[in-house]
């Protein structure tokens, strides 16, 4: 009797297609890629399963044979498979393309593993002359519980307020795998993160280290794909995409940031890489570790259910205090163009003693929309119906959501003549101010608009390092991760739009946000300054956050999402449909929702408009699935998933978000 195996096709299709194996092929072995007759067309897959004892009458239909084998030895691992599968059951996406989407580009064609090019030599010449990490005794105290199991799975949170020297215990970690001969893998949020790391880790480790992120050419990504599987890598630090990649004896897994949300992959494949690492660590049995400054919410609660054992750092290593933090009551010092006296005074201050500033807002362009006085036209996109930031240099209205932009006319409303008038703030108004208010002083503005690329940043970062700078003024770019040692005052022009944020991580973001930004100050030598401005001093958030710490409000907030049945004590799922008419998504949704409405231990919220309403021309509309059981919402969503596939209507698009980190 023939053999019989599973094949994944990179196809949307839910499902994997048996073949026979013709014995003149040999054995197709799992992770191999074979050649598979599919319809009327022969296409690539990959065998992820063999059918031991397949019965005659258990397939009705004639097995169709498999025409090649390609390779001789399996591209993935079973390991690999493992993990992909769990990937495309849990967040609902079809295997095929998990596996595929895990493969280097070059493997997703036929051509066989060694007629692929690759980089000779990409290991440089190891030098031995490394320094020696000395951890202080909270670093150290913390190595050595980590360090006592590292032999079987487990999660350790390490929660380091800024400065505290998270990255040299990772280093010291990693460097006892190493010893083991074992590899491991560092996942860091974002591209920009990456050199700084690998610059760390090569101060102090001799074995080859090597950066994985879409910054890279695809022959580089082969080159890295094959230098992990062949194990000439050792330590690999990337972007999330890293947890797919083919580590022969991985031995660590550290996720850096673990509060940021760009691990969280946002289109095709929702996954999160922290989760899914979680799982690839309990599969290999082997230690995981989740740092942050900021940690999310679920991890802590994941703390306090035991699931993960958590460890403090609380002392900055350059002994430095954390920084003095001043709210300033907008309501009673009127800011000019967003900036209030107070705030105006200490940069002034600043500037007569040759320290930097760093100033945060939350968005870039001149401001968030303009509108007009008399008529109250206001500018709103008209290809998704966001409101369209103004970009005074350039002249032009932008949509930040769907890139959409356009010229300003004089009269856009329905006035004779417009009173144009810019509302809110963006990097470049506040640029324009600071710029009148203090001539003399070298200002530097960083968000997407100004520095495009990573040499662009690398070079901004090296001029703020070198005092080239005085006032430094930046979005979300800014905070992430980069040490700026001359700051000692930061400014957070506008934390208001966090504080009344929709979204149910609104107030962790915001208070991310604080954390993160006042951890920029005076990180070296001297005690910082922070200045917040708010309209509402008196928020709950703002006073929890600042009397007691990061934590405390964490924990204090998690009882407000446990009265409001929101994550992490539910589990939620987000469906979003795509449809030209309006009506035809809400009305499908809403059909769904009642369809499945008489299911025990469910709750629904919507059919609603979704927060970017319109895509394409087309429009968007989302449905919330929630419940407090995992395993129930599983089911639910996977009947939901059939249900779409079997009823919708032809011309609706749709997505699954599992675990979605926005809703609004
Ligand atoms: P984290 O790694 O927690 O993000 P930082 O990057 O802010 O912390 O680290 C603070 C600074 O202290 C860095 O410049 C780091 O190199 C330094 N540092 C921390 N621990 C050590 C150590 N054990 N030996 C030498 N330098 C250290
Ligand atoms: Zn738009």
């Amino acid at each position: 009797m023939d053999q019989v195996i599973d094949v994944a096709v990179n196809y949307p299709l839910y499902q994997t297609f048996k073949y026979s194996v013709p014995s003149k092929l040999g054995k197709a072995i799992i992770g191999k890629r074979v050649l598979v007759p599919f319809g009327k067309k022969t296409v690539i897959g990959v065998v992820v399963k063999k059918e031991k004892h397949i019965k005659k009458d258990e397939i009705n239909y004639v097995l169709k044979p498999i025409i090649d084998v390609i390779d001789d030895n399996p591209v993935m691992n079973l390991e690999v498979i493992k993990i992909c599968s769990w990937a495309s059951e849990y967040y609902e996406y079809p295997l095929g393309q998990v596996i595929f989407g895990a493969l280097p580009s070059q493997l997703k064609k036929g051509v066989a593993i060694e007629n692929i090019k690759v980089f000779e030599n990409q290991h440089k010449e190891l030098k031995t002359d490394k320094l020696e990490i000395d951890l202080n005794d909270e670093q150290n105290s913390i190595f050595k519980k980590i360090i006592q199991d590292t032999d079987s799975f487990s999660t350790s949170l390490i929660h380091g307020v800024t400065g505290s020297g998270k990255t040299e215990v990772y280093i010291k970690l990693a460097k006892e795998i190493l010893r083991k001969k074992k590899q491991v893998l560092i996942i860091v949020p974002e591209i920009n993160l990456t050199p700084q790391t690998i610059t760390r880790f090569e101060m102090y480790i001799n074995e080859n280290i090597q950066s994985y992120h879409s910054g890279h050419t695809l022959k580089e990504k082969m080159t890295t794909w094959l230098g992990v599987k062949n194990k000439k890598l050792d330590i690999i630090i990337g972007t999330r995409s890293s947890i797919f990649l083919p580590f022969r004896s991985l031995g660590l897994i550290i996720i850096d940031e673990e509060h940021d949300s760009s691990l969280k992959q946002q289109e095709k494949l929702r996954y999160h890489a922290r989760d899914l690492s979680i799982i690839r660590a309990k599969n290999l049995n082997i230690p995981i570790i989740i740092g942050s400054a900021t940690p999310s919410f679920e991890s802590l609660y994941n703390t306090r259910l035991k699931k993960s054992k958590k460890y403090n750092l609380t002392k900055r290593y350059y002994k430095t205090d954390l920084p003095n933090i001043t709210l300033v009551d907008l309501t009673k010092d009127l800011p000019e163009d967003g900036i209030s006296k107070l705030l105006k005074g200490e940069i002034s201050k600043n500037l007569k003693n040759k320290k930097q500033t760093l100033l945060f807002i939350g968005r870039r362009g001149f401001s968030h929309a303009l509108t007009c006085l008399e008529c109250r036209w206001i500018s709103k996109c008209k290809v998704c119906e966001s409101f369209m930031t103004y970009h005074k240099n350039q002249k032009l209205l932008k949509c930040h959501h769907c890139g959409n932009s356009r010229s300003i006319s004089i009269n856009p409303g329905k006035c004779e003549k417009c009173n144009l008038v810019p509302v809110g703030f963006g990097t470049q108004r506040i640029e324009d101010k600071i710029k009148g208010l203090f001539p003399d002083a070298k200002v530097a503005r960083i968000d997407s608009d100004a520095i495009s690329n990573l040499r662009k940043l690398r070079d901004f970062i090296n001029r703020a390092k070198n005092n080239e700078v005085d006032i430094l003024i930046g979005t979300q770019m800014i905070v992430k991760g980069h040490d700026f040692p001359n700051v000692s005052l930061v400014g957070i022009i506008d934390v208001d739009s966090g504080l009344f944020n929709l979204d149910f991580r609104g107030l962790e973001r915001t208070a991310q946000l604080i954390t993160q930004v006042a951890g920029r100050s005076g990180r070296k030598n001297e005690k910082g300054h922070v200045i917040i401005q708010t309209r509402s001093p008196e928020h709950p958030l703002l006073d929890v956050l600042l009397s007691k710490g990061y934590e405390d409000f964490a924990f204090e907030s998690l009882n407000d999402r446990k009265k409001a049945n929101l994550p992490p004590y539910t589990r939620l799922c987000l469906l979003r449909m795509l449809s030209s008419k309006k009506i035809t998504a809400f009305k499908f949704l809403d059909e769904i929702k009642y369809s499945f409405s008489a299911q025990k231990s469910i709750f629904f919220l919507g059919p609603a408009e979704a927060p970017i309403s319109k895509i394409n021309n087309m429009y968007v509309h989302q449905l919330v699935i929630g419940s407090k059981n995992r395993v129930v919402l599983k089911k639910i969503t996977q009947k939901i998933r059939q249900y779409i596939i079997q009823k919708k209507p032809y011309n609706i698009k749709w997505s699954i978000d599992v675990d979605p980190i926005d809703l609004y």
